[in-house]
């Protein structure tokens, strides 16, 4: 028999990575890989976590529509994070 694989995931996280990209591409800031692991980091600690149970295909349907509903909630705690890293990256600037 086989199995589907189910997996617990924290959809935040997805949403936070896609919205990252759209927020940082008007801006003008360090886009490194640092920089945006960085301001991740700094907005999914201050964002609940949305954990849910995966299996194969239907992944995609459910980040589109949770992505809509907290768009707003991150963008915010996204901009602020951005803030605080372009202000102090953890890296030289050039
Ligand atoms: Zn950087």
């Amino acid at each position: 028999m086989k199995q589907n694989q189910l997996k617990l995931k924290n959809y935040m996280e997805d949403i936070v990575v896609l919205l990252i990209e759209e927020v940082i591409k008007d801006k003008d800031i360090c886009k490194c890989e640092q920089c945006r692991l960085d301001i991740a980091a700094i907005a999914l600690n201050k964002l609940p976590p949305k954990y849910i149970v995966t299996g194969q295909g239907e992944a995609y349907a459910k980040t589109d529509l949770l992505c809509r509903q907290f768009r707003t909630d991150v963008l915010i705690q996204l901009l602020d994070a951005i803030d605080i890293v372009s202000k102090n990256p953890h890296h030289n600037t050039f």
